[in-house]
C-alpha cells in the first residue's frame, strides 16, 4: 500500500475521518482522530500528540511526539459508514519531537527492533493468536455483568440468540476488512467464543490482534452484548485464553522448524526454540499474563496450563505441537491470555526462542502423560517447572529475566515493573468478597 494508493481510497470511498492509531505499553489501543482536512498531513507523519498524556510513556517536559503510519494497516472502517460518509484507520508508530528518532516506549517500535535482531540471526517469524472472549449482557444501568446469552437465553423469550448473530456479524466485518478467518465456534464455558484468523509475520499479527479485540467489543456492543478478554471472568469454568502459534522462517521463506528427517518432523532449530521458550517461560510470564486476574485462570482442571512442558499431543502441556507438518510446523505456546500487550509478548517469546537457539539449549523430554497425576519429585526429573502462581511473583521473576530486560529495554522494562507492582500492591491492600464470605461471619 503506498501514499497514492490510501489517497485514491481516501477520494473513491469517500473518507472523512480518520484515525491514527498506536498501543501503549500495557497493549491498549489509543486513537487520534482527525478530519479529512489533515489527512496528507498524517500520512506524511507530521502528526503531533501529546505523549505525556500516555501512561507509561514520557514526561511533561518532553511530551511532543510524532505518529507516523504504517501504510499497510490503512483499512476502511465498514461499521462507521454514515450515509456515505465513510471512516478509515492507520496503525502508527511513535515518534520522538525531533521525527526522527524512534521512541522506544511505543512497543511497536520495540517489536520491529527485535524483529530486526532476528533477522540479523536469519529468520522472521510467523504467528497465529487464537484469542477467545466472553459475551456478556449488561444491566439495566448500562454496566456489563457476567451474564451471558446462553444463560439469559433459558429465559428468554426472544427468538433469536442475539450472541450467534453478533458472532456472524463479527467475522463479516474481520473479512471487510481484510481478515482470513480460518474458524469460529463456541468455546467450552457458557457464553464463551473464538474466533481464528489466518497467521501472519509478527508484526502484521501483532496488529491483527489489536484490531481484532477492537472489532469484536466494538460489534458486540452494536448487539447490546459486552465482549470481554478478562482471563478469567468467572470462577469455576474455563478462563479466556491467547494460544499463540509461532514458527521461525529462514529468510528465503522455509519454514525453519520443520525437519522431515527427524522422528517428529522437527528441527534442531525447532527443538532449541521449545528449550528457550521453557527456559524462559517464568521470567516472561508478567507479560504474557499481565493481570492480577490472569493468575486465576493458570489454575489446575481448566485446560490452562500451569507447568511448563511440551508435547506433541498433551493438550495440558504449556508448548503443544499440532499435528501439521511442513509448512505449518509450529509450537503453540497456550499460556498467554488475551489481555496481554501482543506486540510484547511476541517480543518475548520470540527472543526466548532465540536464547535457546543462541545457547543450543536441548528441550526436556515431551511429556505425553497428565501432568496432574504427578509427584513433585517426578516433575524435577522431567524438567517440569510451575509458572508463576501470582502476578507478584511473576513480576519478581521478570525483574530478574534478562532476557526480559533486553527484550523490553530499559524504557519499557522499567515503566512496566512499575506500573505492575503498584497494580500488585493496590490488589493486596483490597479487601475482596471471598474474605468477606469466609472470615466475616467466623470470626
Ligand atoms: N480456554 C482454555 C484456556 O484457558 C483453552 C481451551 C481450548 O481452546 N481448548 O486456555
Ligand atoms: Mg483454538
Ligand atoms: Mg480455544
Ligand atoms: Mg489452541
Amino acid at each position: 500500500m503506498t501514499r497514492a494508493d490510501i489517497m485514491k481510497i481516501i477520494e473513491e470511498k469517500n473518507i472523512h475521518f480518520f484515525r491514527l492509531q498506536f498501543v501503549d505499553i500495557f497493549g491498549f489501543m489509543k486513537n487520534v482522530a482527525i478530519p479529512r482536512s489533515q489527512i496528507e498531513k498524517a500520512l506524511d507523519g507530521k502528526m503531533m500528540f501529546d505523549g505525556s498524556s500516555i501512561d507509561g510513556f514520557v514526561r511533561i517536559n518532553e511530551s511532543d511526539m510524532y505518529l507516523k503510519p504504517d501504510y499497510d494497516t490503512f483499512v476502511v472502517l465498514p461499521w462507521r459508514n454514515k450515509e456515505g460518509i465513510a471512516a478509515a484507520r492507520v496503525i502508527c508508530d511513535v515518534y520522538m519531537s525531533d521525527g526522527v528518532t524512534p521512541f522506544f516506549g511505543c512497543p511497536r517500535v520495540n517489536l520491529r527492533r527485535v524483529l530486526a535482531e532476528a533477522r540479523e540471526l536469519g529468520f522472521t517469524m510467523n504467528v497465529g493468536t487464537e484469542c477467545e472472549f466472553f459475551l456478556f449482557e449488561f444491566d439495566e444501568d448500562g454496566q456489563p455483568t457476567t451474564v451471558s446469552q446462553d444463560i439469559a437465553g433459558y429465559f428468554s423469550l426472544d427468538p433469536e440468540d442475539k450472541a450467534n448473530d453478533c458472532r456472524r456479524e463479527i467475522i463479516e466485518v474481520l473479512e471487510k476488512m481484510g481478515f482470513e478467518i480460518e474458524a469460529s465456534h463456541h468455546e467450552v464455558a457458557e457464553g464463551q467464543h473464538e474466533i481464528n484468523f489466518k497467521y501472519a509475520d509478527a508484526l502484521t499479527c501483532a496488529d491483527n490482534t489489536i484490531t481484532f479485540k477492537w472489532v469484536v467489543k466494538t460489534i458486540a456492543a452494536k448487539y447490546g452484548l459486552h465482549a470481554t478478554f478478562m482471563p478469567k471472568p468467572i470462577f469455576g469454568i474455563n478462563g479466556s485464553g491467547m494460544h499463540t502459534n509461532q514458527s521461525l522462517f529462514n529468510l528465503e521463506g522455509t519454514n525453519a522448524f520443520y525437519d522431515e528427517k527427524d522422528k517428529l518432523q522437527l528441527s534442531e532449530v525447532a527443538y532449541h526454540y521449545i528449550a528457550g521458550l521453557m527456559k524462559n517461560a517464568r521470567g516472561f510470564t508478567a507479560i504474557t499474563n499481565p493481570l492480577v486476574n490472569s493468575y486465576k485462570r493458570l489454575v489446575p482442571g481448566y485446560e490452562a496450563p500451569v507447568y511448563s512442558s511440551w508435547s506433541a499431543s498433551n493438550r495440558s502441556a504449556m508448548i503443544r505441537i499440532p499435528a501439521s507438518r511442513g509448512m505449518s510446523t509450529r509450537a503453540e505456546l497456550r499460556s498467554p491470555d488475551p489481555s496481554t500487550n501482543p506486540y510484547l509478548a511476541l517480543a518475548m517469546m520470540l527472543n526466548a526462542g532465540l536464547d535457546g537457539i543462541k545457547n543450543k539449549l536441548a528441550p526436556p523430554p515431551p511429556v505425553n502423560k497428565d501432568i496432574y497425576e504427578m509427584t513433585r519429585a517426578e516433575m524435577v526429573e522431567e524438567g517440569i517447572t510451575v509458572l508463576p502462581g501470582s502476578l507478584e511473583e511473576a513480576i519478581n521473576e521478570l525483574k530478574q529475566s534478562p532476557i526480559a530486560r533486553e527484550t523490553l529495554g530499559p524504557h519499557i522494562f522499567e515503566k512496566y515493573v512499575e506500573a505492575k507492582q503498584k497494580e500488585w500492591d493496590e490488589y493486596r491492600c483490597a479487601v475482596s468478597a471471598w474474605e468477606l464470605d469466609n472470615y466475616l461471619r467466623v470470626y
